[in-house]
């Protein structure tokens, strides 16, 4: 699980000048998939990525606290974030090629993930990098495994991210805006695929969109983020049939 309280995130200082996050309380629980919604630069990808102990260079959270399965990373390391990385949280971005290295094949770098992070041994590793890139709907993985990142196409790329990122089993998966690089099929296809697994797994998993329509169809809660404030928030249910801010009955309107 995580939790957000009071989160403020500014570039510069102490991150409480100007800060764009401005006081974001945000529950990612065991279980449920909770969409972060929202315009261009309201926000989104900074929280998502204070999660991670990843926000770009010269921002930082100022006030507010960010805990991750009950603890406190106030202070953490470089170290300790990346333990944390390393176990408890994972990330899948727009861009897949963020996660993949060019240079090895695909079915290596994953096969490496579960061997670094998890002490895999070699043939294991191998074996379940297989079975996870079947889970996420690669077809032919034995022979994809072998194959360089750019040999795939983009949905399979991102489909490949995923199955990386799962083979961390994480406690909280955050997921910006995984799909909207993809064609309309492929999205709800690779959308499907994570909210299955995360049903099987009882992760927590936060969903950064700005569409609406995508994330009605694989989030249970929603947190609907307006100039660095969240203006809204509840079951995705209540939201979507009675919007309580302006921004979001907008948003509403816009779905076809
Ligand atoms: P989008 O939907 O376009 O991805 P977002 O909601 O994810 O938008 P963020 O990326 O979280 O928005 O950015 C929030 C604000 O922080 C933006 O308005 C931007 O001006 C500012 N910002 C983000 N990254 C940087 C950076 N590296 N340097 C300076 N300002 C930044
Ligand atoms: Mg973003």
């Amino acid at each position: 699980a995580a939790r957000l309280r009071g989160v403020h995130i500014g570039f510069g200082g102490r991150g409480d000048e100007l800060p764009v996050v401005r006081g974001v309380d945000l529950d990612l629980v065991p279980g449920r998939v909770t969409a972060l919604v929202g315009e261009s630069g309201s926000g989104k990808s900074l929280t998502a990525l204070a999660l991670m102990g990843l926000l770009p260079a010269g921002a930082r959270v100022g006030a507010g606290s960010v805990e991750i399965d009950g603890r406190d990373t106030a202070g953490f390391t470089d170290a300790q974030w990346r333990r944390l990385r390393g176990t408890k949280v994972a990330m899948v971005f727009q861009d897949p090629m963020a996660a993949l290295n060019p240079s090895f094949t695909v079915g290596w770098q994953i096969a490496e993930t579960l061997r670094r992070r998890r002490g895999t041994g070699r043939r294991a590793a191998r074996e379940q990098t297989v079975e996870l890139m079947r889970t996420v709907g690669i077809p032919d993985a034995e022979h994809k495994y072998r194959e360089y990142p750019h040999e795939f196409s983009g949905g399979m790329r991102q489909r490949a991210v995923i199955a990386m990122a799962l083979t961390l089993d994480p406690a909280v998966l955050l997921a910006d805006e995984p799909t909207t690089a993809l064609d309309v099929t492929v999205q709800a296809q690779i959308l499907r695929l994570l909210a299955a697994r995360q049903a099987d797994t009882g992760m927590a998993m936060l969903l950064v969109s700005h569409d609406l329509g995508v994330v009605a169809r694989v989030a249970q809660d929603v947190a609907v983020m307006y100039a660095g404030r969240i203006v809204e928030t509840g079951a995705l249910d209540d939201v979507y049939t009675s919007p309580a801010h302006p921004y979001t009955r907008g948003l509403l309107d816009a779905v076809p």
